[in-house]
């Protein structure tokens, strides 16, 4: 930007960031002179595509990484994305963002841990991470992400790929940790994309488990339609014995699973 002279004013063509609030995300341009500003604006509102590599690196050289710049149509002005970032979180910070965030869950009591993801200074997603809620599989080798959630109120950009992160991190965890398999579960309305994009697998579909019998009225705080289990296994699946092969193919069948090819089995030496 420097040695060339600005088409409006003559003097030398100068364009740079004035001011940063990165609170709110926005950010105000100098320029020479007033034209020059205009048609600084009027070429990011027509061509923000072409213009983000340009804002991009304005930013860095401030010592702003951002992910991109972005149009939000609930403030109607360009904002920073600044990207995502992993973090820790204590169970109280935790419940509190899933109470206030949550769609149709109350948080959990307790955990074994936790995730959370921010954009900037801001903590836009959490992750809460226990012992699997069906009572019949094994608390000892697989955890369950309890519950995921993400501020919904925020522009969907800022929040982009949040959700996959924190799949990731939990399954990352819960190997480190020794499990052999991380679930969680989805509405079946739900589309269960970032689970997708975080390498889980859908494995089983619940029935729907609650509702009101007879006379007796209940009220169920969590939704009662049906949903799908996806789990993500952690280490290579130990392959079984000839007599409990057949019913994991059945299973594996049943849910479109792929079993590991079975290995040659060892007769026991004990006659
Ligand atoms: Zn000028």
């Amino acid at each position: 930007m420097s040695g060339e002279l600005c088409a409006f004013c003559g003097d030398e063509y100068i364009v740079d960031l004035l001011e940063f609030w990165t609170e709110e995300r926005a950010w105000m341009f100098d320029a020479c002179c007033e034209a020059a500003h205009e048609e600084l604006c009027e070429m990011l509102a027509r061509d923000l595509e072409g213009a983000r590599e340009w804002v991009r690196e304005l930013f860095a050289d401030y010592g702003y990484p951002i992910r991109r710049v972005y149009a939000s149509e609930s403030e109607m002005a360009l904002r920073v994305d600044f990207g995502l970032e992993l973090r820790d979180i204590s169970l109280v910070e935790a419940k509190a963002f899933i109470g206030e965030h949550h769609r149709h869950n109350a948080p959990p009591v307790s955990w074994r841990w936790g995730h959370a993801v921010y954009n900037g200074h801001e903590l836009i997603a959490v992750a809460m991470v226990g012992r699997p809620v069906a009572r019949m599989i094994d608390a000892s080798k697989v955890v369950e992400v309890n519950r995921l959630c993400v501020n919904h109120e925020l522009d969907s950009e800022l929040t982009w790929k949040a959700c996959s992160m924190l799949y990731t991190a939990a399954a990352k965890e819960a190997e480190r940790r020794g499990f052999e398999k991380v679930i969680t579960y989805t509405l079946e309305t739900e589309a269960g994309t970032s689970l997708r994009y975080a390498r889980w697998k859908p494995e089983h579909t619940t029935r729907a488990q609650s509702w009101n019998r007879g006379a007796r009225k209940r009220t169920d705080k969590a939704p009662t339609c049906r949903k799908i289990r996806w789990a993500r296994h952690l280490k290579p699946v130990v392959v079984p014995k000839v007599d409990d092969r057949r019913e994991m193919e059945r299973e594996a069948k049943r849910y479109g699973l792929e079993l590991p090819d079975a290995e040659p089995v060892m007769q026991d030496d004990a006659a």
